[in-house]
This record gives C-alpha cells, sequence and structure tokens, in this order.
C-alpha cells in the first residue's frame, strides 16, 4: 500500500516541495490550505499521517491538533507539526495539543522523507514497526 499524506500548510512553495518529496518517495498525497479544509479532508480519507503547519489560516496548528485529537475518528492518526515557528516552548506547546512530533522548516531534503514514514506502519507501506 502506498502511504497516504494529509498536508495542512498555507504556503504554496512548501506545499509543492513537501508533496514533491513525498510523492517522490511512492506517497499518496492529499493538501489543505487551512484547518477546517484539512479537517474535513481528513475525515473522508483517514490519512496515514497528517503533516501540520502551525501558522495557518482560520484556525492555527493548536486548535486543529486539538480538534483532530477530539474526534474518534480521528484519534489515532499521527501529527507530525511542520514550522518555523521555533521559538522556545513552542515545540512542547504542539506536542501539549496532540501532535506527535515536530519538524523545523526549512526542511532538509534528504530527511524528510523518512521523518515522515518513521510515522507509517510498514503495512500502509512506512517505516514504522506494525503493532502487534
Ligand atoms: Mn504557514
Amino acid at each position: 500500500m502506498r502511504p497516504r499524506i494529509l498536508v495542512i500548510e498555507d504556503n504554496a512553495q512548501n506545499m509543492y516541495l513537501v508533496r514533491y518529496l513525498l510523492e517522490m518517495n511512492g506517497c499518496e498525497v492529499a493538501g489543505a490550505e487551512d484547518g477546517p479544509t484539512g479537517i474535513a479532508l481528513a475525515s473522508g480519507m483517514s490519512p496515514d499521517v497528517i503533516l501540520l503547519d502551525i501558522q495557518i489560516p482560520v484556525m492555527d496548528g493548536y486548535a486543529v491538533a486539538k480538534a483532530l485529537r477530539a474526534n474518534p475518528a480521528l484519534d489515532a492518526v499521527p501529527i507530525v507539526a511542520v514550522t518555523s515557528y521555533a521559538m522556545a516552548g513552542d515545540r512542547e506547546r504542539i506536542l501539549a495539543a496532540g501532535a506527535d512530533d515536530y519538524i523545523e522548516k526549512p526542511i532538509d531534503p534528504a530527511r524528510f522523507p523518512s521523518q515522515v514514514l518513521a510515522h507509517v506502519p510498514r503495512s500502509s507501506g512506512g517505516m514504522k514497526e506494525d503493532a502487534r
């Protein structure tokens, strides 16, 4: 199976780069430019991982992570925050809001695909040990 990744990101250049790197590595990628659109897409596609920018319109990434975690259909989907918002405390804050991991921008193109696939079970085409 191909890993299915939902990317919630409002910057078109970042979206293009992330989509390119993930598709090059065999992923199916769906994109949303704001939180409510991303949450609606997530409900329909049940992604293997959600990549979440923090600075996005309408709802910020913290609110999106909390909303995903409050949704019983989505609360087990790994959320990886991807953001340049690198002030002290932000990592703790997005993890407290429900994210599982954090990747800082600018992303490293050589490492990025494996940083994402580390959260996808092998049975879905990723690198994470399947739960037994
Ligand atoms: Mn942004």
